[in-house]
């Protein structure tokens, strides 16, 4: 009988397995797919999976290495995963060996072996009382306690600083004896009768339909879009459809845009409930994550929340998937595996035979365009939740008007009043920095990049020029580089000059400005955010951050300072993305007792995409917008993929692209496949990005099954091409931004 070839996915680039022979010592039936192997590799080592077990190889048998050493007893890669894990790499193209290294854990890769650490609880002492004589002078400890209460099952210890506990109080608690610590391992804790440990809301008419109507297709695969109007309730539908998953005795998966996973959001899922929550987004610690990881796939975990990636979680009882802010841009990769994770929770709901929700105020094209179609149930809540307005809608016609750093006569005076009124106001303009250019009025110098065909942002409080593309940062200039003059000015406006300026137009009322220069210190944020819930009038300056998550009930203006990128931009999605963001800032403001207001400047007032986002919502919109997808022959009414290469010398990318393209022809011809177009090759938008020339090749097809046949021979083809050993190149299966 001939050896056992073990073939494994490796974390490589190439699209194939590689074979190896069993470890000395290792019997064929302690094997099976889904366990890790350390095995030889060039000069290196590497932890692959086994996908099979095969009785012969194509390499020669002098040729093939045994492993070194298998590292699992048990495949720590479930079935359903590692088929989720399967279908991803075919349809993103993408190896296999990589896919897997992605979806996994850190530490899994990394070769540690697949067993959670135990944790430590925090829990209030049984007999313990707010009211303790030794904590009444003690406001943080009474804080930190009544905290504590709010989860009976006790806060494990890595948990402590989401919830906002400070330890230094709890241990100051432990030493009284008022709060207890204990261990806990692996052993499932006692299921509990009561899942909740906070009443319920009461259900409005729409919240409750929409409910009724997910939870009788619960059991199997359902696709919903929960398409409700920001406050309206969405999150209560979310956790009383949760509520209905646990009692079925299964988990839920919660998907989360990567900025909303404030401790807010966490702690509405930790008061609602009794149960034990894994949490798991870029912030938490690769060991945190194994073991929220680990507990999720061996049923130890009730709730999964997390980011993009979480969508790879193993569960031993899935019951529910919710995506919520289905249309967030952060669930898309823009990087080695280019997956879209809303996609993929669809895939993996469907093979899974699970219900899945995708949640949002402004849904994207696509889902809505498969809700029109039946693919998805079409649920609707147009009412705020709290009873409050909808805001109102206005263009402001620019045209010929001056800009006083980005904000225009009539602006200023609906500002003024509005902060005399005593309410607050938040000025939107997604670009970050001072002025996006340095311009020298004597010779016409502007700041540019030298390694990218952009210019640089001028940062005034730092005096810095930074490109926004690769990062490179100068000083600021004293005099011109080209000229020596002195007379250097910035153009246009960003953040920080409007915040400047309103700071001068605007001096008995705070200016407080949100983006990620002002934000980037540890919880600068939360600080902000409390000085804006005490309701003083004040005036709001930021980026799309302010457009997510947060709730300003005292906000009754909204001044969206430009809303014309997104309306002439050469990228097809722009105007989609800047109606999201003109709506998802509006839902910030007025949710109290005040109506809104959204004043938008710009110099497209009678764009007809605009007049049907402001006077008809965005449902009219998004209506406008597919009708003239469909037109065009664009996505969801086509499906696209982006070939991009990149290099240092001028041309080289081109010619790979050429190449490539000249082998798409071939395998269409030879293929007969139809309905396919190849367009470009052409420089990428941004031909000069950090040094490198880049440019694509855009392929678009029709219907999606001849566009993945020819995807899997082309990718082949390839890695084998000569041209392509000097440029980097990636394919991007239905990519979101074309550069
Ligand atoms: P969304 O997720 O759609 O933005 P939320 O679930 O955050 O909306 O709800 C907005 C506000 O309305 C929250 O303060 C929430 O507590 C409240 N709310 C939601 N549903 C109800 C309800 N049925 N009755 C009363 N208040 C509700
Ligand atoms: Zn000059
Ligand atoms: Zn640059």
């Amino acid at each position: 009988m001939p050896d056992a070839i073990l073939r494994l996915a490796l974390p490589s680039p190439l699209r194939r397995l590689f074979d190896y022979r069993v470890p000395d010592g290792v019997a064929r039936s302690a094997l099976q797919p889904g366990m890790r192997l350390r095995v030889p590799f060039g000069r290196r080592e590497m932890i692959g999976i086994l996908v099979e077990v095969a009785d012969h190889s194509e390499v020669p048998a002098d040729k093939l290495k045994p492993a070194i050493a298998l590292l699992d007893q048990e495949a720590p890669l479930p079935p359903a995963l590692f088929k989720l894990c399967l279908w991803t790499a075919q349809y993103y193209q993408h190896s296999l060996g990589d896919t897997l290294s992605w979806a996994l854990p850190v530490l899994l890769r990394q070769g540690e072996p697949a067993e959670a650490r135990q944790e430590r609880f925090w829990q209030v002492a049984e007999g313990a009382s707010i009211d303790d004589s030794r904590i009444a002078r003690a406001p943080k400890q009474k804080e930190a306690l009544r905290t504590l209460a709010q989860h009976p099952h006790g806060v494990p210890h890595t948990l402590l600083s989401k919830l906002m506990l400070n330890r230094d109080s709890l241990n100051l608690l432990l030493a009284k004896e008022l709060v207890t610590v204990e261990v806990r391992g692996h052993a499932p804790v006692a299921r509990h009768q009561h899942w909740l440990a906070q009443p319920e809301l009461a259900l409005n008419t729409e919240q409750r339909a929409a409910y009724e109507a997910i939870r009788s297709g619960f059991g199997s695969f359902h696709a919903s879009l929960l398409a409700g109007v920001t406050g309206s309730g969405k999150t209560e539908v979310y956790l009383q459809l949760i509520r209905e998953t646990l009692e079925a005795g299964k988990q839920a998966l919660v998907l989360i845009p990567e900025i909303n996973l404030g401790p807010q959001t966490l702690a509405r899922f930790e008061q609602r409930f009794n149960a034990r929550i894994a949490l798991l987004h870029s912030a938490v610690n690769d060991r945190d994550r194994l073991d929220a990881w680990l507990a999720a796939r061996d049923g130890e975990a009730d709730i999964i929340i997390g980011t993009r990636s979480a969508l790879f979680t193993p569960m031993k009882n899935p019951g529910l998937i919710i995506i919520d802010e289905e249309h967030d841009g952060s669930y898309k990769q823009q990087e080695g595996l280019r997956y879209h994770a809303r996609d993929l929770a669809l895939v993996r709901a469907r093979q899974e035979d699970i219900p899945i929700v995708l949640g949002s105020a402004t849904p994207s094209l696509e889902s809505l365009h498969n809700a029109y179609t039946g693919r998805y149930a079409l649920l609707r809540l147009n009412q705020r939740a709290g009873g409050a307005q909808q805001p109102r809608f206005l263009r402001l016609d620019v045209k010929s008007r001056p800009l006083d750093s980005g904000i225009s006569g009539p602006m200023q005076q609906a500002i003024g009043q509005t902060l005399a009124a005593g309410q607050q106001v938040l000025v939107f303009l997604n670009r970050r920095g001072f002025a996006p250019t340095l311009l020298c009025h004597d010779c016409g110098w502007l700041s540019e990049c030298n390694r990218c065909d952009a210019r640089m942002t001028v940062h005034q409080r730092s005096g810095e020029l930074r490109c926004h593309h690769c990062g490179h940062v100068e000083r600021v200039p004293r005099n011109c580089p080209a000229c020596g003059k002195v007379d250097l000015r910035p153009v246009g406006a960003g953040t920080e000059r409007a915040e400047e300026r309103l700071a001068i137009l605007f001096p008995d009322y705070p200016v407080l400005r949100v983006d990620r220069d002002s934000t980037s210190r540890k919880d600068a944020m939360n600080q902000l955010f409390a000085t804006i819930q005490k309701g003083h009038p004040c005036i709001l300056v930021g980026t799309q951050m302010l457009a997510k998550g947060h709730h300003f009930p005292r906000v009754t203006l909204v001044s969206i300072l430009d809303a014309d990128g997104g309306l002439f931009s050469g990228d097809f999605r722009a105007s989609e993305r800047m109606a999201q963001l003109i709506v998802q800032v509006a839902g910030r403001a007025g949710r109290a007792e005040e109506p809104g207001k959204v004043i938008i400047q710009t110099h497209l007032a009678e764009h007809p995409l605009l007049i049907q986002l402001t006077e008809q919502g965005y449902f009219a919109f998004a209506e406008q917008a597919l009708s003239e997808r469909r037109a065009a022959g664009l996505p969801p009414f086509s499906h696209l993929a982006l070939l991009r290469a990149e290099a240092h010398k001028p041309g080289q990318a081109e010619g790979f692209l050429d190449d490539a393209c000249t082998e798409a022809e071939h395998l269409l011809k030879e293929m007969a496949l139809g309905g396919i177009e190849l367009l470009g090759p052409v420089p990428a938008p941004m031909e000069r990005r950090a040094g490198r020339y880049r440019a694509q090749l855009l392929v678009q097809a029709n219907a999606r099954a001849p566009l993945h046949k020819l995807l899997a021979l082309w990718m082949l083809a390839l890695e084998n091409m000569p041209s392509g050993r000097q440029v980097r190149w990636s394919l991007d299966v239905d990519p979101v931004d074309l550069y």
